[in-house]
């Protein structure tokens, strides 16, 4: 899943010390979230059916969400996800794949869990990653992308 934070992570637990920590931005991997992949998302709601995708998500409980997307790339627990339209910053909590083609996830259902203001995943030096393309090109095969982002 990465290196390991040489600033803040505990050297026993495993477990990050510093939630606030600017080295990996409480995820506890060495230069913590991947660079940002632009991500529609698709609002799960009751009553009249929407079409099509949306930049943004919303649902009556703001601060927790269920958001259905095509899986890819790989979307995993604890991935952050930033809404283009207001900027708030939500963590991704359980996934569920509904869609398997030939055993590869094509389609997921997250729980987003919105993170508060206090939160290092609002600074400035997430955002500017956020904002940042992938240094390296993805080529467009799924492989490329299993293995820059596995979840494991
Ligand atoms: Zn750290």
């Amino acid at each position: 899943m990465g290196v390991p934070c040489p600033r803040c992570l505990d050297h026993d637990t495993r477990e990050v010390s510093d939630g606030m920590c600017p080295q990996c931005f409480g995820t506890s991997i060495d230069g913590g979230y991947y660079f940002g992949i632009p991500m529609k998302v698709l609002l799960q709601q009751e009553g009249p059916r929407k079409k099509g995708v949306s930049p943004d998500i919303g649902t009556t409980d703001p601060r927790r969400r269920t958001v259905r997307s095509v899986h890819y790339p790989m979307i995993c627990s604890k991935d952050l996800w930033i809404s283009a339209r207001s900027a708030d910053r939500y963590e991704i909590g359980v996934v569920n794949i509904v869609t398997f083609v030939r055993e590869t996830p094509v389609v997921g259902v997250y729980e987003f869990k919105m993170l508060p203001r206090t939160s290092i995943a609002y600074s400035d030096q997430v955002s500017a990653k956020a904002v940042t393309l992938p240094v390296e090109q993805p080529t467009g095969t799924e492989h490329t992308w299993h293995g820059k982002l596995d979840c494991d």
